[in-house]
C-alpha cells in the first residue's frame, strides 16, 4: 500500500526557479523512481469515475501522466498544446498569466462532440491553464467533468475554481 507522502517525498522543491520568490515543485525526481511514477499513475487511474474516451495532457509535462492514464483506461491521449506546435487546423483557446497572455490549441478534429475527457497535468496552481483548456475542449464539444493532477497548491484555488465550473478535481499531493 501507499500513501500520498511517498509520493511527496518523490518531489522536491527548488527555490526561486523560474523566477526569485518563487518554490518550483519539481517532479523530474518523481519521474526517476519507477514505482513512484507507476503509483501516481494508477492512483489517477483508479480516481476516474465512468468512462473515459479521451485523456487530455497539458503540455508538457501533463502529457507525461496523461499518456499512461489513457493506456490504463483504454482510451486515446489527446495533447493540448501551446499554439503553433499542432500541424493540422487547430482550435485555440486564449488564457491570462501574471504579465500578459498564452494560447493552447488541439487540433480541430481530434474527437466529435459528446466526447468524454479526463484533463490530466502535472500540477495545479490558480488553475488558469486547466481553466483554459477545459473551456477550450468543452467549446469543440467534449464533456469535460473530470480533472487530474499530480499536485495542487490549494492555497492559490485552482482546483476549487475548477470546482466552480463542474470538474471533479483529484490531486495526488497538496
Ligand atoms: P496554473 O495555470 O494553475 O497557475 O499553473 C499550472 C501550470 O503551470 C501547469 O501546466 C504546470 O505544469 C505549471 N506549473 C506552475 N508552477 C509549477 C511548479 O511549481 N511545478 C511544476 N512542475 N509545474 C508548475
Amino acid at each position: 500500500t501507499s500513501t500520498s507522502d511517498d509520493l511527496a517525498a518523490l518531489i522536491r522543491t527548488i527555490p526561486d526557479f523560474p523566477k526569485p520568490g518563487i518554490m518550483f515543485r519539481d517532479i523530474t525526481t518523481l519521474l526517476l523512481d519507477a514505482s513512484g511514477f507507476a503509483r501516481a499513475v494508477e492512483r489517477i487511474v483508479d480516481a476516474v469515475d465512468g468512462p473515459v474516451d479521451l485523456v487530455a495532457g497539458i503540455e508538457a509535462r501533463g502529457f507525461i501522466f496523461a499518456a499512461p492514464v489513457a493506456l490504463a483506461l483504454g482510451a486515446g491521449t489527446l495533447l493540448v498544446r501551446k499554439d503553433g506546435k499542432l500541424p493540422g487546423a487547430t482550435v485555440a483557446e486564449d488564457y491570462a498569466l501574471e504579465y500578459g497572455t498564452d494560447r493552447i490549441a488541439i487540433h480541430a478534429d481530434a474527437f466529435a462532440p459528446g466526447a468524454r475527457i479526463l484533463l490530466v497535468d502535472d500540477l495545479i496552481a490558480t488553475g488558469g491553464t486547466a481553466r483554459a483548456a477545459a473551456r477550450l475542449l468543452r467549446k469543440v464539444g467534449a464533456v469535460v467533468t473530470q480533472a487530474a493532477f499530480v499536485i495542487d497548491l490549494p492555497e492559490l484555488g485552482g482546483a476549487d475554481a475548477l470546482r466552480a465550473e463542474g470538474i471533479d478535481v483529484t490531486a495526488l499531493v497538496a
